[in-house]
């Protein structure tokens, strides 16, 4: 039996899973006084102790604990997780004491949920392919002949910091024109209640209902035509480089599914973004959603 733990800005969701399968599964909201780093260690040993003793897992039966974490991961160690304010956590240290003899293993979000699309969900039968998270920020991952490609130190593969535009929108990263500024769901956002004077908290559902309803003279029509366009521009510099065979989208863009698929393959293939036509993608939506990071956390 293994344990992931997807560990997300406001969610956590901790699982017991057995072969891809979750058996059991723990979720809560964070609130902002549970978040900083020894707040979250004393909550997630919480909740193992919890599942270990309401599963009566007993010594020797449970060997993986994995933990899914937005940021920079190098060498297990989590760094520059702005969004759960933790400057720096070596998981793995603070946890194996309690729990000793069980393999602790600390990778980004956006890796394990692809690993759990590669081995179980829709990425499945490639064997070069890539995943995009597209959500408040955007987070990618490469596979190639079947392996997850990892950089020096750091999970590395930040697809969402392409550079799109050299004097553009400063990203969350401190960059300038990154390919997230202006394709994640986030920007999308952002965008539209902007020019429309809306809540910026509106919901995706009701943002989705809002494009859907729209016409060619609506200014959220044309902001989400030049998103699309945007997303383009990112997708098109990926098969660049990588000429994955599909490129699988996960986070809160699988709601936007009926307006985007359609749209972003026919852009690819009649603009002048991608060198070989030839070789477009197969672009899909991600399958596992919500499961995917704390599942993907715990395949070895
Ligand atoms: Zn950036």
């Amino acid at each position: 039996m293994r344990i992931g733990i997807d560990l997300g800005g406001s969610h956590i969701g901790v699982g017991l899973i057995d072969n891809g399968e979750i058996l059991y599964k723990v979720e809560k909201d964070l609130q902002e006084d549970e978040k900083g780093t020894l707040k979250i260690i004393d909550l997630i040993k919480k909740i193992l102790k919890t599942i270990i003793e309401q599963n009566e897992l007993k010594k020797g039966k449970l060997d993986v604990i994995g933990i899914a974490c937005p940021g920079v991961v190098e060498n297990g160690i989590v760094r520059k997780s702005e969004n759960l304010n933790i400057p720096e956590i070596d998981f793995k240290k603070e946890l194996e004491n309690d729990f000793k003899g069980i393999k602790i293993i600390v990778r980004n979000d956006t890796k394990c949920a692809a690993l759990a699309e590669k081995e179980y969900g829709i990425l499945k039968e490639y064997s070069n392919c890539a995943m995009l998270t597209i959500g408040t920020g955007i987070g990618g991952a490469i596979f190639y002949k079947g392996n997850l490609l990892e950089g020096r130190n750091s999970s590395a593969y930040e697809l969402g910091h392409i550079i799109i535009n050299k004097n553009g929108k400063k990203c969350s990263c401190g960059a300038k024109g990154c390919f997230e500024a202006y394709a994640s769901i986030g920007s999308l956002k952002e965008e539209i209640s902007n020019a429309l004077k809306l809540d910026k908290r509106i919901n995706g559902i009701d943002l989705v209902e809002l494009i859907k309803k729209s016409d060619k003279n609506d200014i959220s029509y044309k902001i989400f035509e030049e998103y699309i366009d945007n997303l383009c521009v990112g997708i098109a510099s990926i098969c660049n480089i990588f000429e994955p065979e599909a490129i699988a989208l996960g986070g809160s863009i699988v709601y936007y599914k009926d307006l985007i698929l359609e749209k972003l393959e026919n852009k690819l293939k009649n603009s002048e973004y991608v060198f070989n036509k030839k070789e477009l993608p197969k672009i899909l939506m991600a399958k596992l959603n919500n499961d995917a990071g704390m599942i993907g956390a715990t395949i070895l």
